[in-house]
């Protein structure tokens, strides 16, 4: 049976080319890439030229680029690095600011932090999910250390204001961090454009495997170091790396940059059609979010007295495993 699926926004499928650079780093290169003899120092020559695609793709340095294990994994080294590094430094900044629509992997990471005696600032968003610049103005105090602001949200595809946040961030002298794992690969992200200082991906998003991610820290960033161990990623991450993934991360990340224009382009269509489809054929449904500031392949809808749980199990059971999120959650 043929499956039609449509949920992108949770996990991505292996792209046949990504599998492919994958292949030889699971079987025969399996050196260890800090080892000096040559199976390791082709391990190693694989993983920095991953690097420099992973780079390339946010406008960065290569040395900018640290591999992580997933993307919740990157967005806890940011919260929690920024935040240890306070209490090492005895700076005296206790203070975070971030928005209620944030992905568990920050919002658990914030209320962990919270428990050992950081303030933490949860900033409402309107009823299209953009955060609200003069709510983030007013939060700011001058013990604030980092704002941690997504790029674009994971349900309802609502990209944010970045450049204006990192704005108002850095006229406070406050490092501003985003949650770049929905936008990676769906719309141009220019970190030096964009002044960002610290940005987190994923690979499982974007084509590639699932247990793989980076986050950019901008050279001159101080951070704690948050995984302990060897001295893999120049301190900043303990663990052999995981070559044959961070292979496959770099490819899919060439790839992403490669066809982008083209990628957006199909979304979009996808996306036209699939609206004027439902609007043929239903009357009751609402689309959330934001319709101009979105990611290209997104589509939230709301569809009167239906529960979302049971229109997702119908959808799976009947048409084919056609799978989609129709969610409730941004209902307001
Ligand atoms: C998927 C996702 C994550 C987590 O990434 P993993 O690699 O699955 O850990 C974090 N933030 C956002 C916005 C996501 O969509």
């Amino acid at each position: 049976m043929e499956i039609k699926y449509f949920d992108n926004a949770a996990t991505t499928r292996i792209k046949e080319e990504v599998f492919r650079e994958m292949v030889p780093y699971l079987t025969n290169q399996y050196g260890n890439a800090s080892s000096i003899y040559k199976i390791g120092r082709d391990s190693r020559r694989a993983i920095e030229q991953a690097r420099g695609r992973v780079a390339s793709l946010f406008n960065s340095d290569p040395s900018e680029i640290y591999f992580t294990s997933c993307g919740s994994e990157s967005d806890n080294m940011a919260l929690k690095g920024m935040a240890y590094l306070q209490k090492e430094k005895g700076t005296g900044k206790d203070h975070i600011i971030t928005s209620k629509i944030e992905h568990p992997a920050i919002l658990e990471s914030c209320k962990t932090l919270e428990k050992q005696g950081f303030r933490v600032t949860y900033l409402d968003v309107d009823k299209e999910g953009v955060v609200d610049l003069n709510s983030l103005e007013n939060a700011i105090d001058e013990k604030t250390f980092l704002i941690s602001i997504m790029y674009a949200n994971n349900e309802i595809g609502t990209i944010e204001p970045i450049e204006q946040i990192s704005k108002i961030a850095h006229n406070h002298n406050i490092i501003f961090h985003t949650d770049a794992v929905q936008a990676t690969g769906n719309v141009d992200i220019d970190v030096k454009k964009l002044n960002i200082d610290i940005l987190s991906m994923s690979g499982h998003k974007i084509y590639a495997p699932k247990g793989i991610g980076a986050i950019y820290i901008r050279k001159g960033i101080e951070i704690n170091r948050f995984m302990d161990g060897g001295h893999q990623e120049k301190n900043k991450r303990a663990g052999t790396e995981n070559v044959a993934e961070i292979v496959g991360l770099g490819k899919a990340c060439e790839l992403a940059e490669k066809n982008l224009k083209s990628y957006q382009k199909k979304l979009l269509f996808l996306k036209e059609y699939f609206i004027k489809r439902l609007t043929e054929n239903f009357q009751d449904f609402i689309i959330n979010g934001s319709l101009e500031n979105r990611l290209p392949g997104n589509c939230n809808i709301c569809f009167k007295n239906i529960d979302s749980n049971e229109l997702l199990f119908k959808l799976d059971a009947v048409r084919n495993m056609c799978i989609w999120r129709f969610c409730l959650f941004f209902w307001r």
